[in-house]
């Protein structure tokens, strides 16, 4: 058994982002032998895209259905397991995904994690994920298993880029009507709110020490936010309070981030918010409590009343 198999996503005719960070996973443990790629049920023509650096071959297979169907996938995945003997199969921790990757795991005798954080090998897979919402690490191997499967976390991950690769591209074997089991009837989209705080570069992140009671006490931090280029998020207890718009917390059970800079404004740092920024490039926090524990995970840090830093970045930026 060698070789790594990512199982890319696409939804609605594109490919999503955890296809890409997968890639860049597959390539941290490329070791583990060479990259393939899978695209199931979608359309093949983005196929090169994933043809990105570092992966050998990618493999198109029709599904006779025209949306992501779990018990698809399941059968086609098994397939490729049976053909390619991976050592490694990557798939994103998401909701497409998690259909159908304990289901492969389990038929097929493989090992299995879920929510993984980082992968390495050293002959053999190792991989971490967080346990108790991130507060202890756990470190998993899997002693007897000739194949694992592997869920990843969205946004651990860089995005490797579309393309450039010089990998082989061809089609594998179609997927019966047979394995078809539920019926797609629709897209019901989330709230996604008036912005994408995902694909913002700069963040202002506002907590409960900004001692908001209305929404129109976030006038100003709105505001502010405009004037210096960033987008306003928040942590929940803001968006519990029905002041911020969901779309716009970060964390457990908000979004992930990775913006270049995350400027935190009276936010604590606690566990369920700390997950959904510590991936940023430069966190800088101001807090009035110097032992608060965002300022474990800034890189730059206040010990300020986070309305003189305000009022001072409005100055500068006037
Ligand atoms: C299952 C679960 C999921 C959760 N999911 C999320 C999530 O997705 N996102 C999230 O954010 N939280 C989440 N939480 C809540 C989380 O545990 C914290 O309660 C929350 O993050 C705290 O928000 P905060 O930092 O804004 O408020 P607080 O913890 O109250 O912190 C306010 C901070 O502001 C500082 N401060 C006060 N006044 C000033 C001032 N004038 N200037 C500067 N600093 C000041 C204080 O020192 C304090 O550190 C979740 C909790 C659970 C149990």
């Amino acid at each position: 058994m060698s070789g790594v198999l990512v199982i890319a996503e696409a939804r609605q005719g594109a490919l999503r982002d955890i296809s890409f960070e997968l890639i860049t996973a597959a390539r941290e443990i490329s070791a583990a032998g060479s990259i393939t790629v899978a695209l199931i049920g979608s359309d093949p023509g983005l196929a090169a895209q994933l043809n990105a650096t570092g992966v050998s071959e990618v493999i198109t297979i029709a599904s006779p259905v025209d949306h992501f169907e779990p018990h698809v996938s399941a059968a086609a995945v098994g397939r490729l397991v049976d053909e390619l003997s991976p050592a490694v199969v990557l798939a994103g921790h998401t909701i497409d995904s998690l259909g159908f990757g304990a289901a492969v795991a389990a038929v097929k005798d493989a090992g299995f994690a879920s929510d993984v954080t980082s992968l390495a090998w050293d002959g053999a897979l190792t991989v971490q994920r967080g346990l108790y919402g991130d507060k202890f690490l756990q470190t998993l191997t899997f002693p007897g298993k000739e194949t694992v499967v592997i869920l990843v976390r969205p946004g651990t991950f860089g995005a490797t880029s579309p393309g450039n690769g010089s990998a082989n591209v061809r089609p594998g074997a179609d997927v019966d009507a047979s394995a078809v089991r539920s019926r797609h009837t629709g897209y019901r989209e989330p709230e996604v709110g008036d912005v994408d705080i995902t694909k913002a570069d700069f963040l202002l992140a506002i907590g409960r020490g900004a001692g908001a009671e209305d929404e129109s006490d976030l006038e100003p931090y709105y505001e502010l936010a405009e004037r210096i280029g960033a987008t306003l998020v928040s942590s929940r207890p803001l968006v519990d309070a029905g002041l911020v718009p969901s779309a716009r917390q970060v964390g457990q059970s908000g979004k992930t981030v990775a913006p270049k800079v995350y400027l935190a404004l009276g936010v604590s740092g606690a566990v369920q918010h700390l997950i959904g920024m510590r991936k940023a490039d430069t966190i800088i926090a101001v807090n009035t409590d110097p032992s608060a524990p965002i300022f474990g995970a800034a890189h730059y840090g206040s010990h300020a009343d986070l309305s003189d830093v305000a009022d001072a970045l409005k100055d500068a930026f006037s």
